[in-house]
């Protein structure tokens, strides 16, 4: 058994607090280095106490003094905040794992610095493959790092693909709930509401996964980093539809045989599989009781129902950072939407148009990513306030 020690950046998210339960329930096996979070700061308080980190982050240095008034002063780690803090905890030689679960660009800079230094990178930030695809692999590529997908669809791909040789698998299939609205009529997608498309069917996850879980737009991002992760092009990986989300990923191989990986709807697999591997740990959760029936349905996605779907496929063609710019629009659109300003399927049209409008480049570091995100969202806004 190898013991692990972390830096997780975004502890105080979802999948944040699911590592730390997988933490818990292994102190064996993990030790916590470094916490990173966002704003807060209760939250952080209490991860500190309980896990003893040596170093803890945040989002803003007007936030640190919050943070240690909360805490008695022997159990005060090093307290640091902002981008560069980030980047330190994420190279720091104490720690040998990084947990990328920041959400958005933010996350990107101190996952792609953790890849270059060769660390264990547990990846949940979509940015880091979305907007940084071409960069980040390079990396990998020259670093030897370890990065294991923590989305359970990639990390249900990853398992599939231990089955046979790379270069026999020829199709990946990645399953989509259909999320909130896969029954409702198009007609009626206009007039739905944030509270309504918060309400996912099988996961618990953050705000803006949520959104982009009920526009498909997520699973557009799941086919972009597929394609980054396991080298397959547009054409060979498929998005099926699944409600029941038990199966999250099938890999095809020459001979016509799929392989597919099923588990419970719980992040807290995938986050421990992607820590141990390539050994198995007991499970964290409830294995599925094949004692009870069940029905598992598989449909096509409805491309015109839910356009950013095939966007998505578009971007990743296109190449250069036209999925980087259809991230940076997208959640631009999902804020507005979520602040009541656009309706939902406008969060289409701003996706589409930013993407049309904006020129694309060939970024080589991280910062030109970050410029052309920013331009990106610049464009986003403009056209939001001739919707709003
Ligand atoms: P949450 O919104 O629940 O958590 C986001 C985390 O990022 C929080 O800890 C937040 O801190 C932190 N954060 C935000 N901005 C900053 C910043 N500028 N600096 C430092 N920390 C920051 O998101 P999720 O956990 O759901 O998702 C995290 C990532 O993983 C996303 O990219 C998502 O798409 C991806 N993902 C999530 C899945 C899930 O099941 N949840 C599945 C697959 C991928 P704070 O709260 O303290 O402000």
């Amino acid at each position: 058994m190898h013991s692990r020690t972390l830096t997780i950046l975004g502890s105080t998210g979802s999948i944040g607090t699911n590592t730390l339960d997988v933490v818990r329930q292994n102190p064996d096996r993990f030790r916590v280095f470094a916490l990173v979070a966002g704003r807060n700061v209760e939250l952080l308080a209490r991860q500190i106490l309980e896990f003893h980190p040596q170093v803890a982050v945040l989002q803003d240095s007007a936030d640190i003094d919050r943070l240690r008034a909360l805490l008695p002063k022997s159990e005060t780690p090093e307290l640091l905040s902002g981008a560069a803090a980030r980047v330190q905890v994420s190279i720091a030689d104490e720690a040998d794992t990084v947990m990328s679960s920041i959400v958005g660009v933010a996350g990107l800079e101190a996952t792609y610095e953790a890849v270059r230094r060769g660390k264990r990178v547990g990846l949940a930030n979509k940015e880091t493959l979305v907007a940084g695809g071409q960069l980040v692999m390079d990396a990998v590529a020259a670093s030897g790092c370890e990065l294991i997908p923590v989305d359970s669809e990639h990390n249900g791909a990853h398992q599939c693909l231990r089955a046979g040789l790379r270069r026999e698998a020829t199709k990946l299939i990645l399953t989509a709930s259909g999320g909130p609205f896969r029954t409702t009529p198009k007609e009626a997608l206009d007039r739905v509401t944030p509270a309504q498309a918060l309400n996912h069917p099988t996961w618990k996850m953050g705000n803006r996964i949520t959104i982009d879980s009920a526009t498909l737009m997520n699973k557009g991002f799941e086919v972009i980093e597929a394609a980054w992760l396991f080298n397959f092009g547009p054409d060979e990986i498929e998005v099926v539809v699944h409600p029941q989300s038990s199966v999250h990923a099938m890999v095809e191989y020459e001979d016509g045989s799929v392989i597919a990986q099923v588990s419970a709807t719980d992040m807290r697999m995938p986050i421990q599989y992607a820590l141990t591997w390539p050994d198995r740990a007991p499970a964290p959760v409830p294995k599925i009781d094949w004692a009870k029936a069940r029905t598992w349905e598989f449909h096509a996605p409805d491309f015109e129902k839910f356009p950013l779907l095939g966007l998505a496929y578009e971007s990743l063609r296109m190449g250069g950072t036209a999925s980087c710019i259809l991230n940076a629009a997208d959640e631009i659109a999902v804020e507005a939407f979520l602040a009541g300003r656009i309706s939902f399927t406008a969060i289409f049209r701003v996706v589409a148009e930013t993407l049309e409008r904006t020129a694309l480049t060939t970024p080589s570091n991280v910062e030109q990513i970050l410029a052309a995100d920013e331009k990106a969202r610049r464009t986003a806004q403009q056209i939001i306030e001739t919707l709003a």
